[in-house]
């Protein structure tokens, strides 16, 4: 049974473009704050790409709050896997330090061990399944096959309409831009075009299956729920099991000078291969036993000048607002952050004169998010350039700590209002 967040006067309409998880995750906590959320989706059904994703502490208590976790007892959603674990090595497999799961919790030096306040991992497919049957479950409406080609907020008394590719047009209160890195709606929300830019990274993903791998080294690490992250020669590697040990995830961060095309492509494994031979050899049997090795370039986002429209009735969230540096491991949970600052603002909201002020303050809190996003990034990416260490991996989780409590401020405790 849903549990409402807040308690507003008339409820408003939020039409939300986009069904990833941030548009998701905006679907439920839009709906938990009492409002109607109805999404967008182009694709014709949940995507079943992709491979892991982590949700760091501060995510896995939103998803624990709104209950995503308990959709996920059944076979084909949820499923995640918490983390018992999170080493760093340098790239012969040494290890760096103590286990970040207590080091990097610097503000209790206590190991991480309630299943809320512990990373969780997942195969994103699953992921999405499980926000959007709870999305549905508090009474959101999910429309796939219905790409947002249009919206227009600049009448002010008939609130903001969005058009579809069908030529279909629809009238909401708000509009939230979930569309992803590569948003279009970005631009006519800001008036400006923005586009991504290159981080000089190139990511590489790969999936096991356990079936498959017959390394006895990379059995205990699929089995141990840890995960396992190398760092060196300007490089990022991090694995970690997901559908509870039927699977690996791998993620390959690699220093790369070339314009790669945008979007991913199916490359050799012997590419990977030939890059990390001397390396800890528990890569090459992660290599060996993908079934595909995905490659792309990875890009983040300008700061954005505004999160919102000036009218203050279309935002942006998600990878179309911000994009995390690559190392972190908190870009999925900054994403349910905004998603929930998103709730927790329209919990006050009790008539759609109200949404610009609310609509501002979420831009200058994901706007200051990015902020500290990009002191994180500039550190992370001169210090790829050089070996990276154990202080600079802790610093880093430090950082992110910081941020998490800074936004937890606006986030977690709303207090309704009426
Ligand atoms: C297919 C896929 C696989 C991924 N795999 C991984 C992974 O394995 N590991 C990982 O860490 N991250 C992965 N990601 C990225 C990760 O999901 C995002 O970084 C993060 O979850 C934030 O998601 P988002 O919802 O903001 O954006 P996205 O995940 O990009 O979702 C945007 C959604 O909006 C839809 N959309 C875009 N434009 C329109 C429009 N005009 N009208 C209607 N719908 C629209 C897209 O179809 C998509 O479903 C993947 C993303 C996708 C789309």
């Amino acid at each position: 049974m849903a549990s409402f967040e807040g308690n507003s006067g008339s409820p408003l309409h939020v039409l939300i473009v986009g069904g990833g998880l941030s548009g998701l995750a905006t679907a439920i906590s839009v709906s938990l704050a009492g409002h109607r959320a109805t999404v967008f989706e182009a694709a014709p059904q949940p995507h079943p790409f992709g491979s892991g994703v982590v949700t760091c502490p501060n995510g896995t208590r939103l998803l624990s709050r709104w209950s995503v976790d308990a959709v996920g007892g059944s076979p084909d959603a949820g499923n995640h896997t918490p983390v018992a674990g999170w080493q760093v090595c340098d790239p012969l497999g040494t290890l760096l330090g103590p286990d970040l799961m207590i080091a990097g919790n610097g503000y209790t030096k206590k190991p991480l061990q309630e299943d809320s306040q512990t990373p969780w991992t997942f195969h994103r497919a699953n992921l999405q399944l499980a926000l959007l049957r709870r999305a549905q479950e508090v009474g959101a409406t999910i429309r796939f096959n219905s790409r947002v080609t249009g919206l227009d907020d600049e009448d002010d008394d008939a609130g903001v309409t969005i058009k579809l590719e069908s030529g279909e047009t629809h009238q909401g209160d708000l509009v939230v831009v979930a569309e992803g890195t590569n948003s279009r709606l970005r631009s006519v929300v800001l008036d400006q075009p923005v586009n991504p830019v290159a981080t000089g990274y190139v990511a590489y993903r790969i999936t096991v299956d356990r079936s498959l791998v017959h390394d006895p080294a990379l059995v205990d690490l699929m089995e141990s729920a840890g995960i396992r992250t190398w760092v060196g020669k300007g490089s990022y590697v991090s694995a970690f099991s997901m559908r509870r040990g039927a699977q690996l995830s791998m993620m390959v961060l690699i220093p790369h000078d070339q314009l790669l095309q945008q979007g991913a492509t199916i490359t050799p494994a012997q590419e990977l291969k030939d890059y990390f031979k001397d390396w800890d050899s528990l890569l090459s049997s992660m290599i060996d036993a993908a079934q595909r090795v995905n490659k792309w370039a990875a890009v983040h986002l300008p700061v954005l000048p505004e999160h919102c429209s000036l009218q203050g009735t279309c935002i942006l969230v998600g990878d179309a607002a911000n994009t995390m540096s690559p190392f972190l491991g908190q870009g999925l949970s900054l994403d349910l952050e905004d998603a929930a600052t998103i709730g927790c603002l329209l919990g006050h909201v009790q008539d759609p004169s109200q949404l610009p002020a609310a609509t501002a303050l979420y831009s200058r809190d994901t706007k200051a998010g990015t902020a500290v996003d990009v002191g994180i990034r500039c550190q992370t990416e001169q210090a790829g350039q050089v070996e990276p260490n154990l202080q600079h991996v802790l610093h880093k989780q430090v950082l992110a700590n910081d941020l998490h409590y800074r936004k937890g401020k606006v986030g977690y405790n709303p207090a309704p209002r009426g």
